[in-house]
């Protein structure tokens, strides 16, 4: 903690950082909760995806500005080291909880009450005031985060990148709805944690309106996107690089393959495309990009079945989770990247995209509407009918101009949306959450 003198009897962090100037008040060292997925895997498959790589991109910032982040996280296995130093100022610290591998959803929150233990146990061995404030991130870590932190007397910070009641109002067909207990999980947080952090102004005021949560307690900091690695470049270059032709109409889904962002919607969009324009076929590629996740683990065929029920299965290439660098290419080479999931909290993949040059052809859901500048950057669909995403499509192939135009605005809209920002929000929350300070709704936007 800042203060170098033991709390005096009845002062709290937020006591003793009203006292202090705004920049006194900025953390030296937050503990980052990620209990269901490490920062240090890659992106794209099962639990890894935006919340991995938002961890890491501000973890990274942060430490630019002299705060350290050590990151909490779930082993999975019993070779991994317990600290592991990812750059300097970035720590991730693994804690043994529950049997390792990759654990389902309800097996996950078994493992929480062993996790909270080690994390207690791992900052056990550090002086008194090691961390100034506590950051959870997704509705189980903040569960852990809040023990944390009222054991060491310091502010949580919740970030729940989803939420359980917006999910069971839009779920994919095949989908379970969220439990009971994660709904008491989130409702539980939302009243204990100093301040929640929403990626949108929408969710920050769903946090409001379902779950009670007190407006002056919530801010929306949108994610972003690295603007030195997504950048954009000539398709026809990155169409080459991927193998193909350079008249291709490549359509991408980069993600997690889940129901929950239809990928099958994609394949069903294809195919309706391919039938208002059956000469396309010649030159049409659909890339899905991303390994599997979710129910999709236990029917891994679902997608290549359906591909080939539709008579696609020859324009659609399978593609495993790739790095930043190679994604580059793949945004770079597509017509649009296809986004039609039925909720997204934000979709990272939507703003790398268009950081790229492409537009993006998105579901009207979640944060898509703030990653996404409908009619500017990209087009917004109501729903997830095929037909209407098949329109989309055809117009923006029918009309490269038109297509063109909106992936330079893309360009455009991204650069507002760069990391930088958001770590300037969420310094801004830690500040005023250090000095007990009640923030605006939607502040730090
Ligand atoms: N991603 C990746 N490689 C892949 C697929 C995805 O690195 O093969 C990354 C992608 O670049 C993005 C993140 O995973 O940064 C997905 O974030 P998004 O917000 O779109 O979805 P989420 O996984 O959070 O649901």
């Amino acid at each position: 903690m800042v203060a170098d003198s033991p709390d005096a009897p009845g002062t709290g962090p937020a006591q003793r950082f009203r006292a202090l100037s705004s920049d006194a008040a900025l953390p030296r060292r937050i503990a980052s909760i990620s209990l269901h997925t490490s920062p240090l895997e890659q992106p794209g498959s099962g639990d890894a995806g935006g919340l991995n790589v938002y961890t890491v991109e501000v973890a990274k910032r942060l430490a630019a500005r002299g705060v350290a982040t050590d990151v909490f996280t779930r082993a999975t296995g019993p070779d991994q080291p317990p600290v592991v130093e990812m750059l300097p100022g970035v720590t991730v610290r693994h804690i043994p909880a529950g049997p390792y591998g990759t654990l389902d959803k309800s097996a996950l929150a078994r493992s929480l009450c062993p996790f909270i233990f080690g994390v207690l146990q791992a900052e056990a061995g550090n002086e008194p005031g090691h961390y100034d404030l506590v950051h959870g991130h997704y509705w189980l870590s903040g569960r852990a985060g809040l023990a944390a932190a009222q054991r060491w007397g310091v502010p949580l910070v919740q970030s729940m990148h989803t939420l359980a009641k917006v999910k069971n109002l839009a779920l994919a067909q095949g989908d379970s709805a969220e439990p009971e207990y994660r709904l008491r999980g989130e409702d539980h947080l939302v009243r204990h944690a100093d301040h929640l952090v929403a990626n949108t102004p929408v969710e920050a005021g769903q946090l409001v309106d379902h779950y009670g949560a007190d407006p002056s307690r919530v801010s929306a900091v949108p994610p972003g996107v690295d603007l030195d690695v997504f950048s954009p470049g000539p398709r026809r270059a990155a169409l080459r690089e991927l193998g193909l032709a350079e008249d291709t109409e490549l359509l991408l889904f980069v993600g997690r393959v889940q129901r929950l962002k239809a990928p099958d919607v994609l394949l069903r969009s294809a195919a309706a495309l391919l039938e208002r324009d059956p000469s396309l076929r010649e030159r049409l590629v659909v890339a899905v990009v991303g390994g599997l996740s979710g129910t999709d683990l236990a029917q891994p065929r679902r997608l290549a079945e359906l591909a080939r029920s539709l008579g696609i299965a020859d324009v659609v290439r399978w593609e495993p989770p790739r790095s930043r660098s190679e994604l580059v290419t793949f945004y770079r080479a597509a017509t649009a990247t296809v986004v039609p999931s039925y909720s997204e909290s934000f979709g990272l993949v939507a703003v790398e995209s268009q950081a790229c040059g492409t537009p993006v052809v998105a579901a009207r859901v979640g944060g898509l509407p703030t990653a996404v500048r409908d009619g500017v950057s990209g087009v917004l669909v109501d729903g997830h009918d095929p037909e209407d995403y098949a329109r989309v499509l055809d117009g923006l192939v029918r009309a490269p101009a038109r297509r063109d135009a909106l992936g330079t605005a893309g360009v455009g809209h991204a650069a507002g949306l760069g990391w930088e920002a958001t770590v300037e929000g969420l310094l801004d929350v830690y500040r005023g959450t250090l000095v007990g300070e009640r923030l605006p709704l939607a502040s730090g936007q």
